[in-house]
């Protein structure tokens, strides 16, 4: 996390009924706006919530009539997407990315109708970042909703919501902005807000409340106005600075850390990494939960560790938020001594 971010972590949270708080909204919405590429009269919908509650949003606000959608499920956060239609009655028809890309010929000429292709543009358990071409011109020919979880990507990786036929982009706070967790942000297309649900099976978040309140920069329920100020902070830094800055930064990052990776019996996991993050895979028979806990426990050093099958096999290191060569370097030279043992 940048020092301006956690310095407003320390801070008192002020009163947000008011005319200030309104203001850092409209200013967070705005600049949101500008990064993603939104076409002309896009929204965005903050919730006080983790990148679950947003996707589960998205999927109850939106309306399905056929009730069947389309989801890319390439590991973990793609499973999600299927368990969340699924618990509320939606029909899945999965695309499974055989060789980890979707840029395979064909991946959506077979599809039957359905109302919307979800994604989740960087598939994290695996580190894979899916090529949107085909799904959002399957998008385009089919008027169907384009709904993207980018949270794992934005301002690490190229994102374009325009060029993408994005309808419903999903952000949380708490990847690549390297805020705070607890707010996510969905911004809707003006065809997504067309295509609003009257009656959404939910009491927390119906979208067109928060669409409605937001007009004067305010939410139905009180938001996470600490992490709302982190975000004016964070959004005003990359603004000045150019998202590209973001960008190359990660991309430096993940280039220097993978450039090392050869030093260590591990190998990468996948063929289309993003910048966000580097998947490894151990090649010498170590446990990769076992690497990620001796990390932690003889170096003081956090990576991520994966569940489930991939627990053995595959283990994570970021490059999101303000992360430097400097950070890497302690983490090549614990990798160093751990493997010299
Ligand atoms: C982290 C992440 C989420 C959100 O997970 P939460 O724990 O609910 O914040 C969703 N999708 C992707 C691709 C992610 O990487």
């Amino acid at each position: 996390m940048p020092l301006s971010v956690r310095e407003i972590g320390g801070q008192q949270v002020p009163a947000f009924r008011n005319a200030a708080f309104s203001a850092v909204i409209q200013e967070c919405e705005s600049l949101l706006l500008g990064l993603v590429g939104a076409p002309t009269g896009s929204r965005v919908v903050f919730l006080t919530a983790s990148g679950t509650a947003a996707m589960e949003a998205v999927v109850l606000n939106l309306n399905f009539p056929t009730g069947q959608v389309s989801v890319v499920n390439g590991g973990s956060f793609g499973q999600r997407f299927v368990d969340i239609a699924q618990c509320h009655g939606i029909g899945v028809t999965e695309i499974l990315p055989g060789s980890g890309d979707l840029s395979e010929v064909g991946m959506f000429d077979s599809l039957p109708a359905v109302d919307a292709v979800l994604v989740n543009v960087h598939e994290t358990s695996t580190g894979v970042l899916y090529d949107l071409t085909q799904s959002a011109s399957f998008c385009r020919q089919r008027d169907t909703l384009h709904v993207v979880d980018a949270i794992s990507m934005f301002l690490t990786d190229p994102l374009d919501m325009t060029r993408d036929a994005i309808d419903a982009l999903i952000i949380s706070s708490h990847k690549g902005l390297a805020l705070a967790p607890g707010l996510s942000m969905v911004v809707l297309s003006p065809k997504a807000q067309h295509r609003l649900e009257a009656n959404p099976k939910t009491y927390y978040a119906p979208f067109s409340s928060y669409l409605r309140d937001g007009l004067r920069g305010q939410t139905p329920f009180t938001p996470a106005v600490g992490i709302v100020l982190q975000l004016q902070v964070r959004l005003r830094e990359i603004m000045i600075r150019g998202i590209s800055h973001e960008l190359e930064r990660a991309k430096q990052c993940a280039s220097y850390f993978r450039a090392k990776c050869n030093r260590w019996p591990v190998r990468l996991y996948s063929n289309h990494m993003p910048n966000a993050m580097t998947a490894l895979s151990p090649t010498d028979g170590r446990k990769a939960w076992q690497i990620v806990h001796d990390l932690e426990t003889q170096f003081g050093i956090y990576v991520a560790a994966n569940g489930g099958a991939l627990a053995d096999t595959v283990f994570r290191v970021a490059h999101m938020g303000d992360q430097t060569e400097t950070h890497l370097d302690n983490l090549i030279q614990a990798l160093d001594t751990y493997y010299a043992k």
